[in-house]
């Protein structure tokens, strides 16, 4: 389908960032044209013209780390401490969770993904095909990363996993990871950064989270857990940690040497009290920050906009200084890096050529006026409320609240509370 957007204000995300006035044609799922009106070529024929009404048009936000189908247990386990939230309430439910709760509850997050304007996530969760499954059914872009640990599953399914995963559809990748250092084995951990190293492969977990998970570490092995995976060759071929809270000067430099990325987690890091990344140290290291929402059980909303403006507000209370971490970084963090850490390049901004992967924010709503900075109105004062359009891979999933993925949104919902019920036994 070809689509030509046009009265339309236009923020590619690239440097400097600077907003065309004009419009953006996109083929198939290709971004063809973007530029002013007057050198737009003319013969192109469109199947629908969308008169954006000068509102704005940017790519959509790449959410780098969550659990999707952790829908289901959204408002289920809160107000407890990570270890009894995750052992005495989390896992039990996981493990009744089979292939049609991850199907649904994977999809029940795309909507809400959609209505904030994420075209991609970074995701990590139980079962991978039929995660893939619920994502390429609803059209959603994602990239799942293994959450092996000493549970499951085997090596050689994790391996095949990534081969088979990687040839899916163009809308799905897979990538090595595993859960964190404290559910893996140390045997593990050696025979996941050998499987890095053979696929030359960038490697992701959860690292650094709670000042705990460190102690531990450093009681088990004397190194802080960044040392330990760096000691195995585990970030040869670069990668990241979801988190990274609780970092040494030492952690820090392996990060740079490894060209890691760090993906944070603000709300899921407040609601367990893990404490505040150090966000403002790792821009001043140039080290490449992501942002991810974590999964909705420990969040509990799939919100970017939520996470952007915690990403600078709690760095600046952290530092002490309102100048730190400035609006148009948080931006970057929550498209181009984002984007960059999973593998997406050709999602990271509105330029010819590239995926039409894409938003538009409503300017017309009172919360986006005056129009003196865009940028900075969307991440200190914008929300779910001004998303008017999210595209990905060049269908239109989200309209002015309409959902196009494929299945109703009443059923999906009735669906979900069906399986809600069936596995917590509960008539609710
Ligand atoms: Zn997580």
């Amino acid at each position: 389908m070809n689509i030509r957007f046009y009265n339309a204000r236009i923020l590619t995300m690239e440097e400097p960032l600077s907003i065309i006035n004009g419009e953006l044609h996109v083929s198939g799922n290709t971004i063809s044209y973007v530029g002013t009106s007057a050198q737009a070529p003319k013969d192109d024929k469109f199947d629908r013209e969308i008169d954006c009404k000068w509102n704005l048009l940017m790519p959509g936000f790449k959410d780098a780390h969550t659990h999707s189908a952790m829908t289901l247990m959204r408002s289920y386990a809160d107000d407890m401490p990570l270890q009894d939230w995750l052992n005495q309430m989390i896992f039990p439910v996981e493990a009744k969770m089979g292939a049609e709760e991850n199907i649904y509850f994977t999809k029940l997050a795309v909507m809400e993904y959609l209505t904030s304007g994420i075209t991609a996530a970074m995701e990590m969760y139980l079962d991978p095909y039929a995660i893939q499954l619920a994502f390429s059914e609803c059209g959603f872009r994602n990239v799942q990363v293994s959450g092996i640990n000493k549970f499951g599953p085997s090596l050689e399914e994790m391996e095949k996993r990534y081969i088979e995963l990687n040839k899916k559809d163009d809308l799905s990748s897979y990538m090595l990871g595993f859960h964190a250092e404290y559910t893996c084995e140390k045997g593990l951990l050696e025979d996941i950064a050998a499987m890095a190293n053979k696929y030359k492969a960038p490697v992701f977990a959860h690292i650094s989270e709670t000042k705990k998970e460190v102690e531990e570490c450093k009681g088990r092995y004397g190194v802080s857990p960044i040392e330990l995976l760096d000691q195995m060759g585990m970030f040869n071929y670069g990668g990241g940690g979801y988190h990274l809270v609780h970092v040494s000067d030492e952690d820090i430099e392996i990060i740079k040497k490894r060209k890691m990325y760090v993906v944070t987690n603000p709300a899921s890091n407040l609601k367990l009290a893990s404490g505040i990344a150090p966000i403002k140290r790792y821009l001043d290291e140039k080290i490449p920050v992501a942002i991810g929402t974590d999964g909705p059980a420990s969040n509990n909303c799939l919100d970017m906009f939520r996470e952007m403006f915690l990403v600078t507000g709690l760095s600046k209370v952290r530092e002490e200084d309102a100048a730190c971490c400035d609006a148009i970084d948080v931006l970057k963090m929550a498209t181009v890096n984002g984007a960059e850490a999973m593998g997406l390049e050709d999602c990271k901004y509105l330029t010819k050529g590239s995926k039409a992967d894409l938003i538009m924010i409503d300017l017309s709503k009172p919360n986006m006026q005056p129009l003196h900075n865009i940028p900075k109105n969307i991440v200190y004062a914008g929300s779910k409320l001004n998303v008017a359009l999210t595209m990905i891979n060049g269908k239109v999933l989200y309209e002015d609240g309409q959902f196009n993925i494929g299945i109703d949104q009443e059923e999906l919902y009735a669906k979900c509370n069906d399986l809600f019920k069936k596995i917590y036994g509960a008539a609710n």
